[in-house]
């Protein structure tokens, strides 16, 4: 019953000016956003790297207003691929990215959005790594599918994420489901309206099932973003039944959720790249991880009136 309420207050201007403001979210925000700066994230990321983790690296922020804060954006993931180059870890750390942050919703935003991420994927690419599309809301997909298949001629390497929830997944990952493609299912985490998308929980996670072996029976690399133990052990079953070997996909968590979940996967074997968000703009990130658990959100409370 929280969630709904928490995603839609994870839009409100008002809500998000109170919650960036109060003295205590550091401590919480830390579990789940480990630092702002480039200078606080790498240390993470030669940690993470030495345990034998991989990392996706999201630079938090979305929904900006003008093209200079995307164009600011841009330059952000660009100046963590000037810090990844020394550190050479190649694929082992990709990028994700939120097109919305490119300035997808600006007035040609879609145009804007291509251009301002078509360098971050040329810089990721010239130093041996990746970069992942992340879905927001609905409204946005038809757009960032086709941002995703023109960055694919260029970089076939390029990935993007899918969500479970949406009634459209189905078909958009048979779709993707093909030769080079890297493609992300998740569950969903904003608030959709019952035209578009499943509401409850036991419907969203069959369609996760369905679409998962989708993605196994065919030709692409998939990428398990859940901390579902029950999704996790069917996805190394479907894995198992159609025939991949365990670098023929990967798992992926979210930081600060599930931390021993990611190191026994990685000491089974597999292959387990941890979500890793950083930066200032952490508000819609860090709303959309409360809604995920209410336990986060007692937490966050109760941290906030022991100050
Ligand atoms: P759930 O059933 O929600 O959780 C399973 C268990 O995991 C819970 O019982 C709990 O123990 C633990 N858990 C889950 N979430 C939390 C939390 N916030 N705090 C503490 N414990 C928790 N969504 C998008 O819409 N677009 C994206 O691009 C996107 N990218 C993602 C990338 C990765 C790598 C991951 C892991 C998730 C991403 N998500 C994205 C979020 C996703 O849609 C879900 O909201 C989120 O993963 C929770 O779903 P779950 O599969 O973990 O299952």
């Amino acid at each position: 019953m929280l969630g709904p309420v928490i995603l839609a207050a994870s839009r409100s201007d008002r809500m998000r000016r109170l919650i960036s403001a109060a003295p205590v979210t550091k401590q919480v925000v830390d579990r789940f956003i480990p630092g702002e700066t480039v200078a606080d994230i790498v240390p993470i990321i030669e940690d993470l790297t030495a345990r034998g983790l991989e990392l996706t690296m999201d630079v938090v922020g979305e929904d900006i207003t003008t093209p200079e804060q995307a164009g600011a954006a841009r330059d952000a993931y660009l100046a963590l691929i000037d810090h990844l180059e020394r550190l050479e870890l190649g694929e082992k750390v990709e990028m994700s990215v939120k097109l919305s942050m490119f300035g997808q919703a600006l007035e040609g935003g879609h145009e804007l959005a291509l251009a301002n991420v078509r360098p971050v994927v040329e810089a990721a690419a010239a130093i041996g790594t990746t970069v992942t599309l992340d879905a927001e809301d609905h409204t946005t997909l038809d757009s960032m599918f086709a941002i995703h298949e023109e960055l694919r001629k260029d970089f076939p390497q390029t990935g993007c994420v899918i969500q479970a929830y949406l009634f459209r997944t189905e078909a958009d990952a048979r779709r993707l489901a093909e030769s080079g493609s890297r493609v992300r299912l998740v569950k969903g985490a904003y608030k959709e309206p019952a035209e578009v998308a499943y509401q409850q929980k036991h419907e969203i996670d069959k369609a996760y099932v369905r679409i998962l072996r989708t993605l196994m029976e065919g030709e692409g690399y998939p990428m398990i973003g859940s901390h579902d133990p029950r999704l996790i052990s069917i996805a190394q079953e479907l894995a198992h039944k159609a025939g991949r070997k365990l670098d023929e996909y990967e798992f992926q968590m979210l930081y600060g959720i599930r931390g021993e979940e990611h190191l026994r996967l990685a000491a089974e074997g597999h292959r387990m790249r941890v979500y890793t968000a950083y930066g200032t703009d952490w508000y819609g990130y860090f709303m959309r991880r409360l809604a995920e658990k209410p336990a986060n959100l007692r937490f966050f409370l109760r941290s906030m009136v022991s100050k």
